[in-house]
């Protein structure tokens, strides 16, 4: 297989076309000598004549062997087929009729074929080779074997005519080829744009799509809300009130704790239900510089208050030095209150919630994390969307609006998983100062 790969050498892709014309041409003249030999009445010399064909079909069978293998036998010695050409033409006109012999047109097709496949220089040297081997037939021959002088011009005549107009039809053929190489580069060129556009609109389309149904959704719930917002508004004032008269009252501490609870409790519902009556027109919120440690403090403090099924709240052990942050107070506590009892909703009886405070590259980080079932699967993907809820009695809305307004904060609202094998919910808010601290802090429900 070596042998054979070393007497040719590779098609390149501009060779591809003209080395399969090449190849037609040279069967047409083997089929045609054949005919010609065989089939004219009185031919001379027929088995001499047959027996150099049979090496015309040789060479030829081998050129088409090697085509199918992309390559081009003996490609790297194309003067050497020139020579051994004009050598075999000579011969067939030889032992033909001599100079008259319908062999000498071969010297055409072997010249075309020359330059088909190879340059300029081989071309000419080609012709020239074609040229001598016609002479020394023209010379050698004489009277009725030679068409006078006529004849022995117009064969060099036609070479070189042959190998000029070949040698520059080829040239305009790779030109043509170059051509249509560079147009179709800058057509697939264009198809990539243009498919890279489409995808970027249809993108664009689904963003805009996404959006519109959002700000639908969010219309709706708007309403929804300042609907809730005023209907409960009349009851939370009465509420109030009586609250407010109980604390003029003589009270014992414990008592009265549990009263200026109620009341601030009271107040912020009232800020909510203000909040949600003006949902769509976002209300100015005054900030503060707030100790996180306060914030989790006051919700831990109302966390005690809500009931929960099963679930003990020991007194939490606070950290007081976290980072400050920049914030609306009784929006970040109400975060923290809606990840706390969510996260003791699912730890349930003898269930652990851990707290942990970090500053990481000027933002803090709370992580609220339980060891109860984790986030069912089912709305996993929609959690941070409004009404989405697996509790019997829950509304779906906490995690919603703890997104609103840690987002409003600059901050962000993650969900991962914990090493307690249940939920685990990250705060991440810009911090105030740089205060390199971090704290643990545990309570077991
Ligand atoms: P709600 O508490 O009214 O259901 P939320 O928006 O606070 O509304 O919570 C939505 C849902 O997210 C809950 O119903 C629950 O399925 C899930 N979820 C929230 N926190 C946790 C947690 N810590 N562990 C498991 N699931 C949780």
């Amino acid at each position: 297989m070596n042998i054979l790969h070393a007497l040719s050498v590779p098609t390149r892709a501009d060779e591809d076309a003209g080395a399969w014309i090449v190849l037609k041409i040279r069967w047409v003249g083997v089929i045609f000598g054949y005919l010609v030999v065989n089939l004219t009445p009185g031919a001379l010399n027929a088995p001499v004549l047959n027996g150099l064909l049979g090496f015309g079909l040789a060479f030829t069978l081998l050129d088409t062997w090697y085509r199918r293998q992309n390559r081009i036998f003996l490609g790297q010695y194309p003067l050497f087929i020139s020579f051994m050409e004009a050598l075999f033409i000579g011969l067939l006109c030889h032992f033909d009729t001599g100079a008259t012999s319908s062999f000498r047109y071969y010297y055409f097709l072997s010249v075309l074929c020359c330059v088909l496949r190879h340059g300029s220089m081989v071309g000419w040297i080609t012709c020239l080779c074609h040229m001598v081997s016609w002479s020394v037939l023209w010379l050698s021959v004489s009277g009725e074997a030679s068409d006078g002088m006529l004849g022995a011009v117009l064969v060099p005549s036609v070479l070189v005519w042959l190998t000029w107009a070949g040698l520059a039809l080829g040239r305009s053929l790779r030109e043509a080829r170059d051509e249509l190489g560079r147009l179709n580069g800058s057509l697939v060129r264009s198809q990539a744009d243009l498919e890279v556009r489409f995808a970027e609109r249809t993108r664009q389309l689904q963003e805009t799509q996404a959006q519109m149904l959002q700000q639908e959704k969010m219309a709706n719930f708007g309403l929804l809300a300042a609907g809730i917002a005023h209907e409960v508004g009349n009851p939370l004032t009465g509420v109030s009130n009586i609250v407010q008269l109980l604390q003029r009252g003589d009270h014992d501490s414990k008592t009265r704790e549990k009263l200026d609870l109620m009341a601030g409790e009271l107040a912020r519902m009232r800020v909510i239900l203000r909040e949600l009556t003006e949902f769509g027109r976002p209300a100015s919120r005054e900030r503060s510089v707030c100790s996180i440690a306060d914030l989790v403090g006051e919700a831990l403090r109302v966390a005690k208050y809500h009931k929960r099924p099963g679930s003990r709240l020991r007194q939490p052990i606070v950290a007081d030095n976290l980072p400050r942050v920049l914030c609306v107070r009784g929006q970040i506590a109400q975060v923290f209150l809606n990840l706390i009892l969510n996260a003791l909703d699912a730890a349930g009886e003898d269930g652990i919630v851990e707290l942990r405070g970090m500053e990481q590259d000027g933002e803090l980080l709370v992580e609220i994390e339980d060891n109860g079932p984790g986030l069912s699967e089912l709305i996993k993907d929609h959690l941070f969307e409004p009404f989405v809820t697996t509790k019997t009695n829950g509304t779906g809305l906490g995690l919603y609006l703890s997104r609103r307004i840690v987002d409003d904060h600059g901050g962000r609202l993650e969900m991962g998983s914990g090493n307690l094998g249940g939920a685990l919910f990250r705060v991440v808010l810009p911090s105030t100062d740089k205060t390199q601290s971090g704290s643990l802090l545990g309570i077991n429900s």
